[in-house]
């Protein structure tokens, strides 16, 4: 006999436990099915967190090296390549693990196993014990993304996908990062810190396709210096398997050699939401012709009990606005009047430096024909830069000048990440330059950069001498 739940949320990431766990504090009995053993989703298991573990060796490693300039010396820093790896999946395993703990706590009913659309309110599980099915009242799907793979490429253990990449069976002498994107260059951080010679290969003519480009610039400095060698505008015709490697023809203007060979390629050119073999035949649930899963403001799909969030409704493809889509689907199903339409979503690259941006871009701006006043303020004007000896970043602010509100934020340089939370709220509250300028910031902190900015925009930067005209 089949059980009923009141919601059903199919896949475990940031976005499904997010929202499994909201439903049962809204007092509704959930199931969770995961394919995994605990809730965590690609973020956890083979995406933000192994990778940001990962980031934070590369970084430790290169704050070694570059001691060295502010009369530290530690000689050359040895890897254990097995305590790394084994480190990285113990932060994962006690993540994974808590949040099992979690769903038990809330009385979630996570069930192991793959579930499938049988009719708009009835799933198939295909679980560790077997099939089972599992009646709804409401269905949240939460199947997220995978990636793209090029079928033209042989098959050949040596290359690999960031799945692939952060398991870290070795460190190949020679890699071949196909796509600038952000995964492409946070593993390319990663690897050329552990000590592989690095070849970026990027189709697009920069680094990060559809970053404000003064943004990029400094990182694309430190990538160059890092790696044996940046392709842009070039592509892969032809990867051969040989006996001791991987032989790789390129096309594209300015190459340096149109072939090489690499221990290992990773493949990281973007991804794809998974809805192949969800049975959305057997509802009302249609697709875009990209392949994400069509939902309105509330998430809700052309099914009006199933909703859909993540990866699998859209971009941007990143935990956070899964997590917030999440706890929309479910106050939407619970009868609030919600929608989601957020000003600013924050994106980060974790490279050194950190990229992080959020609301209004420059790109967006000039697209849209909006008039904006950009406010930059050069980290080198900082003090605080100058006491972490990093200096090449800036903080800038996109500012309606009719109103003084606070549109954009774009931020390169160490810390950008948590910088960016300030500015997402500022844009979120509908903050003036002002309400920044007159906040007082701790001293000496980068967080100042932000102030400044606005103070920047209003022609009375204490540490920048630039008077408004
Ligand atoms: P996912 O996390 O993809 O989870 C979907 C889950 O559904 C999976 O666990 C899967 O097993 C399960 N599933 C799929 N089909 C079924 C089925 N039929 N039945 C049962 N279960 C099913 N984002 C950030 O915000 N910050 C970062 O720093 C960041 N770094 C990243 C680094 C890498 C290398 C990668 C690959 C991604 C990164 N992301 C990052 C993106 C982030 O991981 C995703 O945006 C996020 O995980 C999406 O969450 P989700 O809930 O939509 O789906």
């Amino acid at each position: 006999m089949s059980e009923k739940v009141q919601v059903a949320v199919i896949g475990g990431g940031p976005g499904g436990y997010a929202a499994a766990f909201l439903a049962a504090d809204l007092g509704f009995e959930v199931a969770l099915i995961e394919k995994r053993k605990n809730p965590g989703g690609v973020c956890l298991y083979e995406g933000c967190i192994p990778s940001k573990a990962l980031l934070h060796a590369a970084h430790a490693l290169s704050e070694a090296r570059h001691a060295e300039k502010i009369g530290i010396s530690f000689g050359e820093p040895r890897v254990d390549l097995n305590r790394l790896r084994d480190w990285k999946n113990e932060v994962v395993e006690k993540l994974t693990g808590g949040l099992g703990q979690l769903a038990k706590a809330r009385k979630v009913r996570f069930i192991q196993g793959r579930a499938s659309f049988v009719s708009a309110h009835a799933l198939k599980i295909s679980g560790t014990d077997g099939e089972s099915s599992l009646e709804f009242e409401h269905a949240i799907i939460a199947t997220g993304s995978e990636p793209v793979r090029f079928s033209h490429f042989p098959e050949s253990d040596r290359i690999m996908d960031s799945t692939g990449a952060l398991e870290l069976r070795d460190v190949p002498e020679r890699l071949l990062v196909l796509g600038g994107g952000y995964i492409g260059l946070e593993m390319c951080t990663v690897y050329a810190a552990l000590g592989s010679k690095v070849t970026v290969c990027e189709m697009a003519d920069a680094l990060l396709p559809g970053t404000d480009e003064d943004l990029v610039r400094p990182l694309a400095e430190k990538i160059r210096s890092i790696c044996e060698d940046v392709m842009l505008g070039a592509k892969v015709t032809d990867v051969q398997v040989e006996s001791d490697g991987l032989r790789v023809r390129f096309d594209g203007l300015n190459l340096k050699t149109p072939e090489a060979k690499f221990d290992r390629i990773l493949v990281s050119a973007g991804r794809r939401p998974i809805t192949d073999g969800l049975g959305l035949e057997n509802t009302a649930v249609r697709v875009t012709d990209r392949g994400f899963i069509k939902v309105d403001e509330q998430r809700r799909t052309s099914e009006k009990n199933i909703y859909a969030i993540g990866d699998v409704a859209g971009q941007p493809m990143l935990a956070h606005k899964a997590s917030h889509e999440g706890r929309t689907a479910v106050e939407a199903l619970a009868g609030k009047k919600v929608a989601f339409e957020p000003y600013a979503i924050p994106a980060v690259v974790f490279t050194d430096p950190e990229i992080a941006y959020c609301g209004l871009t420059e790109r967006q701006a000039k697209e849209q024909g909006r008039t904006v006043s950009v406010a930059r303020f050069p980290w080198a004007a900082s003090g605080r830069t100058l006491t972490l000896a990093r200096t090449e970043g800036f903080t800038k602010l996109l500012i309606d000048p009719e109103t003084n509100r606070v549109l954009g934020a774009g931020i390169v340089g160490p810390g950008a990440g948590e910088l960016i939370a300030e500015c997402v709220l500022a844009i979120e509250m509908g903050a003036v330059a002002e309400d920044l300028a007159l906040t007082i910031h701790p001293h000496p902190t980068l967080s100042e950069t932000i102030m400044e900015s606005a103070e920047v925009f209003l022609g009375h930067s204490t540490h920048v001498y630039r008077p408004k005209k």
